[in-house]
């Protein structure tokens, strides 16, 4: 039987990264994956997915070029350059990862690895055993619980990053950040877009207002947009959903997503055989250690979950974050690492992100704050950019410490970014209004919102 420091099952961000810090540190690890290194992450999620927002973006440039003075432009897009393109990064960045697992103190297992009891999995029919094992499967996509008619195919995020040829329609189910994201990458390649969504907004992890603004936009671009609606089945005729008013509409179109949220990944991991039963679909873990909580309440001694397959925040800067938590702790060593302020991005052209509380959460809450707010269009650098859509929201407490930020406009998320950073050092508005921005730059829409 093999023996390591640490098996890590699953070699997505949460995986690999805990890999590489274990290794880094003289650890043996023993790293199991039955896909490809990267995880969904590089392969399927957020690096594909940000390759083709890159060419939605440019696309939306050049349609807008005349304004700048660029006349008379001709150009063609080309669908399979732009796969093709997807796949050169992704490959290139897989290499990256490679080379992280092929450090002498790294064994990858090309396989599936289920549990047989809390120190050691089985793989390919052979045993390998460790002091501690992390738990970093992932996810998948779900999908509803709706009649399908046969034949109909309805597609996961996956399945549509690997399309041969541009559909001329598409309907997505789901306004959340995978389906939101999505409508606008296929929007700007010139697909009719049609989003169905059962809530009354888009985007619940953003403040409602920003999430209004930001659809708003995205119709203006042209997609078409049914809230509160409720998808009841997918036939020939399309896909059926029962409206506010409780009429059945339906919506046809070339090609259908479903994008209604993720799963974590746990079948046939063998949770049985270390006595763990999932909560709410994921494996149950301690929030601060991430230890695994096993079916008698109390968490196991030796085994991690960590990333999506915990449930927790499905980010994949989450998991990396994690993974470093659960290192530092099996070295004995502690972090100032801050899970509970995740920043989070959604990728559509203009961006949209957010940190902390929005202020429907605040009010909700019974919160006493102060909400202030600064636009695209005040600012010098956004409106030389030709970038005039935006707002951003800064949520601060009754101490002037900063609760939360939620924006969108051109580079939200790296102004998010500094938020984040600033309420890592518990850094007041006031604070914050003192610290020199350069001139002229986007982040100073944070600095006027500060200032008040
Ligand atoms: C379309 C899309 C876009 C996204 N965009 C973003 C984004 O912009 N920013 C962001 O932060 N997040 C984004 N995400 C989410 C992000 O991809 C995940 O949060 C992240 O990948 C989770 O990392 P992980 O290590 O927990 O799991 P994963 O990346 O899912 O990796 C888990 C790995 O474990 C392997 N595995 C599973 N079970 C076993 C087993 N029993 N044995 C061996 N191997 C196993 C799987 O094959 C997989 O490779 C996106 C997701 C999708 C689907």
């Amino acid at each position: 039987m093999s023996k390591s420091d640490i098996i890590i099952i699953g070699a997505g961000p949460g995986g690999y990264r805990a890999a590489e810090l274990a290794a880094k540190q003289g650890l043996s690890v023993t790293v199991f994956e039955k896909e490809r290194v990267g995880g969904t992450c590089l392969n399927v999620g957020c690096i594909p997915t940000k390759c083709l927002a890159r060419n939605a973006e440019l696309l939306l440039s050049l349609s807008d070029a005349a304004a700048f003075g660029v006349e008379n432009l001709s150009y063609a897009f080309n669908f399979q350059t732009t796969i093709q393109r997807k796949d050169q990064v992704v490959d290139s960045l897989r290499q990256g990862v490679e080379t992280i697992l092929s450090h002498p103190s790294v064994s990858v297992v090309r396989a599936h690895a289920a549990f047989k009891d809390e120190h050691t999995v089985i793989a390919d029919g052979n045993e390998y055993e460790a002091d501690h094992i992390i738990i970093a499967t992932g996810s998948s996509s779900k999908t509803l619980p709706i009649d399908i008619a046969e034949g109909c195919e309805v597609l996961d995020s996956s399945d549509l990053l690997s399309l041969g040829q541009l559909p001329k329609s598409i309907c997505i189910i789901g306004a959340g950040v995978i389906g939101m994201e999505f409508a606008s990458i296929f929007n700007a390649f010139g697909v009719e877009v049609t989003v169905v969504e059962f809530l009354k907004e888009c985007l619940p992890v953003l403040d409602s207002d920003i999430a209004k603004r930001l659809r708003k936009m995205l119709e203006k671009r042209g997609i078409t947009f049914h809230l509160q609606c409720a998808v009841s089945g997918i036939s020939k005729d399309g896909v059926a959903f029962v409206n506010k008013k409780g009429k059945t509409e339906c919506v046809q179109a070339e090609k259908v997503l479903m994008a209604v949220g993720r799963k974590p990944n746990t079948e046939g991991l063998g949770l049985d055989a270390i006595d763990v039963s999932l909560e709410r679909g994921a494996v149950p873990v301690d929030a601060s250690s991430f230890r695994v909580v096993g079916s008698a309440g109390s968490p196991l001694g030796s085994v991690y979950a960590i990333g999506d397959a915990n449930g927790l925040q499905m980010l994949a800067h989450a998991a990396e974050m994690q993974a470093a938590h659960v290192v530092n702790q099996l070295l004995g060593k502690a972090d100032d690492i801050r899970l509970d302020i995740m920043p989070a991005a959604i990728f559509t052209t203009p961006e949209a992100a957010c940190v902390g509380l929005s202020e429907d959460e605040c009010k909700n809450r019974g919160i006493d704050y102060a909400c202030r707010k600064s636009f695209w269009r005040a600012n010098g650098k956004a409106m030389a950019m030709g970038e005039s859509d935006g707002m951003l929201k800064l949520l601060t407490g009754s101490d002037g410490l900063i609760l939360g930020c939620h924006a969108f406009g051109a580079h939200a998320a790296d102004i998010i970014q500094e938020v984040s950073s600033l309420m890592c050092r518990r850094t007041t508005v006031c604070q914050l209004a003192d610290m020199v921005h350069i001139h002229p730059t986007l982040s100073e829409i944070l600095k006027t919102a500060a200032e008040g």
